[in-house]
This record gives C-alpha cells, sequence and structure tokens, in this order.
C-alpha cells in the first residue's frame, strides 16, 4: 500500500468495478422490505496480508502511558484515506512516525493529554478491561502514574471516574454478546493495480461482537462496537463515513464466510464531563449502497494523484491547515520549519483478538 503520487491508475475487480462506476453488481443480493441489507462482495482469500482468521488474544498489557500513546492506528483504513485526501503531507508524515514531542514534563509528570490522546487511553484502558477485566484495567491505569513519563493526577482521576462508571453502566457478565476482538485490524483486499498488485484496505475495531439475534428468525450478527470520547452527548453523524468503511472492510474479508456478515456499528459514547456518562446508541445499520461508496471512496487514493513538490514533498494543502476545531498538528513544520519541536517514533501495532 503507498498512497503516493507515483502510483498508477487502480483497476478494480470485477465486483468493485461495478461498484465504482455507481452500478448495482450481480453479487448484490436483493433485499427486502424489513430484512437487514447485507453487502456481498467480491471476497478474495489468497493475497499475503488479508486476514482469514482472527489472531489469537494477544498477552501483552501495556505497562506505560508512553507505550500506550505510541500504539500505531489502522495502516490503509479510513483515517488514512481521508487523511491523505484532506492533506497527502499531513498523512505521510504520519505514516513515517512524525509527531510534536511530547508535552513539557515537570518533575517527569506530562501536561495534560491533549483530547486525542486521553481518548487513546481510554481506548487501551478499555481493551484491557474485554481481555483481563476492570481490576487489570485499573492496574495499567496506575501503572501510567509509576512509569516515566507519568500521566497527571488529573488525567489519571478522569480516566479512573470514566472506568467505574462505564464498569457500572454496562458489566461485562451482562453484556449481550460475545467479544469476537477488541483493538482487532482486519485487513481486506478490495481490487487489483494494473501491475497485478492487490488493494490492501484495513480496518481497526475497537470490539468486534457477536450479537446473538437482532430479530426473530435472524442468526448471531456481527457488530462493530465503536467508542467514542466525546465532551457532551450528542449525534454521531460525522463518523458516518467510518462507520460504513468498517462494515465494508469486514464483509469484503473472508472473516465475512466465518462469522456471518457485519450489518452494523454500535456507537458506544463515553461523555468525558466532570461526572462521566456511558452510553449505547442504537446500531447504524449499514446499507447496500452505503458499502458501495465506501468501497470506491476507500480505492481513491490509488486513482487520485498529487504532484510532488521539488524538494519531494507533497503541496502545503493550506485550506487544512487550520481545521474547523483546531491545527494541524504538524503546523509548525510546514507554517514555521521549526523541527526541533517535532521527532519521529516508531509505533507499535496493537491488538487483542480470540
Ligand atoms: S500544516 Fe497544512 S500543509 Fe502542513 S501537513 Fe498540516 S494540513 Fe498539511
Amino acid at each position: 500500500m503507498n498512497f503516493g503520487a507515483q502510483n498508477s491508475r487502480a483497476v478494480l475487480s470485477a465486483g468493485a468495478q461495478a461498484l465504482a462506476a455507481g452500478t448495482s453488481s450481480s453479487v448484490v443480493p436483493p433485499t427486502r422490505d424489513g430484512d437487514v441489507p447485507v453487502f456481498d462482495p467480491v471476497i478474495i482469500h489468497n493475497v499475503p496480508g488479508v486476514t482469514n482468521t482472527l489472531p489469537p488474544w494477544s498477552n501483552t498489557i501495556p505497562g506505560s502511558i508512553s507505550a500506550i500513546l505510541n500504539s500505531s492506528g489502522s495502516f490503509a483504513g479510513h483515517s488514512a484515506v481521508s487523511g491523505f485526501l484532506t492533506c497527502p503531507q499531513a498523512s505521510y508524515l504520519k505514516r513515517i512516525g512524525v509527531q510534536r514531542r511530547m508535552a513539557p514534563i515537570l518533575d517527569g509528570v506530562l501536561a495534560p493529554l491533549n483530547p486525542l490522546e486521553f481518548g487513546t487511553l481510554i481506548h487501551a484502558l478499555l481493551a484491557v478491561r474485554v481481555r483481563w477485566g476492570f481490576e487489570k484495567a485499573h492496574d495499567v491505569l496506575d501503572e501510567c502514574l509509576l512509569s516515566k513519563p507519568r500521566l497527571s493526577s488529573v488525567d489519571h482521576l478522569k480516566a479512573f471516574h470514566i472506568l467505574k462508571t462505564y464498569d457500572n453502566t454496562f458489566p461485562l457478565r451482562a453484556e449481550p454478546f460475545q467479544y469476537l476482538g477488541v483493538e482487532v485490524e482486519v485487513v481486506a483486499c478490495i481490487g487489483f493495480l494494473p501491475s497485478g498488485a492487490p488493494m490492501l484496505r484495513s480496518a481497526r475495531y475497537d470490539n468486534l461482537v457477536l450479537v446473538p439475534s437482532i430479530s426473530p428468525g435472524v442468526g448471531p450478527s456481527v457488530f462493530s462496537l465503536e467508542t467514542k470520547t466525546a465532551s457532551r452527548s450528542g449525534g454521531v453523524g460525522q463518523y458516518r463515513s467510518q462507520f460504513v468503511t468498517q462494515v465494508a472492510i469486514f464483509n469484503s474479508s473472508p472473516l465475512r464466510l466465518t462469522y456471518g456478515p457485519m450489518v452494523g456499528v454500535i456507537p458506544n459514547i463515553i461523555v468525558k464531563t466532570e461526572v462521566p456518562r456511558c452510553e449505547r446508541l442504537a446500531p447504524h445499520y449499514v446499507s447496500v449502497h452505503e458499502s458501495t461508496i465506501a468501497l470506491a471512496y476507500l480505492a481513491l487514493p490509488e486513482i487520485v494523484h498529487f504532484p510532488l513538490m521539488r524538494d519531494g514533498s507533497y503541496p502545503k494543502f493550506l485550506h487544512a491547515c487550520w481545521g474547523k476545531y483546531s491545527p494541524c498538528e504538524f503546523i509548525g513544520l510546514c507554517w514555521e520549519n521549526l523541527l526541533g519541536d517535532y521527532e519521529q517514533v516508531v509505533k507499535t501495532p496493537k491488538s487483542i483478538t480470540q
């Protein structure tokens, strides 16, 4: 996978080609009113890198806040694609592990985490909770206070309240589904380039869950239980494009043949107010049409080409620099050339599955 300007135009597989052209493919079955629509794309097995089976549960427990914050995201998923289309230079810098140096440390204690970092901490704690239980998740949080650099006591207290509230709201023993995996990466092949190279796309699922029966006569169904940390309650409309790509990638992978199709995403919302609130919203069922446009969207980086500057970097996408809510994290590099404020770190993959 290389989201670079040198890539040649993609040739989609027979199914995906029809989908990209907006026509219905013969592999998509008709649905009747009241049916849960199930996308049925071509599944390509025998390509290296494609996830044929879920890996075993990992026994690796994150031992420090830096280990948690340095875990990598999905290598070719929704964020990678949307990031590339928003600003290819930011996408490239993220991919090679460039990041702003960690916040200034006072006596070995980190400055309060930004919302993205705090969300990463909560995701890691909840994954440990599913794998080893609440007590172990609590131990990991406490360990973040001891290892260097240390988590600030403000963030520790906030995370503790969230963890406790979450455990009281959704006790593991009362979950209405079976966990297939947490923090699990699934890779699917959605087509081939003219060179014959596969187009691999991935999704990182916070939780893959199997719901016994969503309606009478319907067997177990796979859902993505997707955790979002938010400042306030509200809708999840801004995450719809992520949701549809999650479903399209799972259903394009051989896992669909083992576990059945993924039919939707259950938003798992954690509101970070002083007294935290944890709520699960009604599932977002993904239609056949949404799935088809998701696959065509995921193929775009192989089709859209950006020219390179003389120094080998991408042009500066100024429309994306200052953002709607916060500036791009590479503002200091692109606008001020502050090389010393940034470092390159090796990210470690995270996956806990059964
Ligand atoms: S600062 Fe602007 S040009 Fe630079 S990486 Fe960020 S969005 Fe792209």
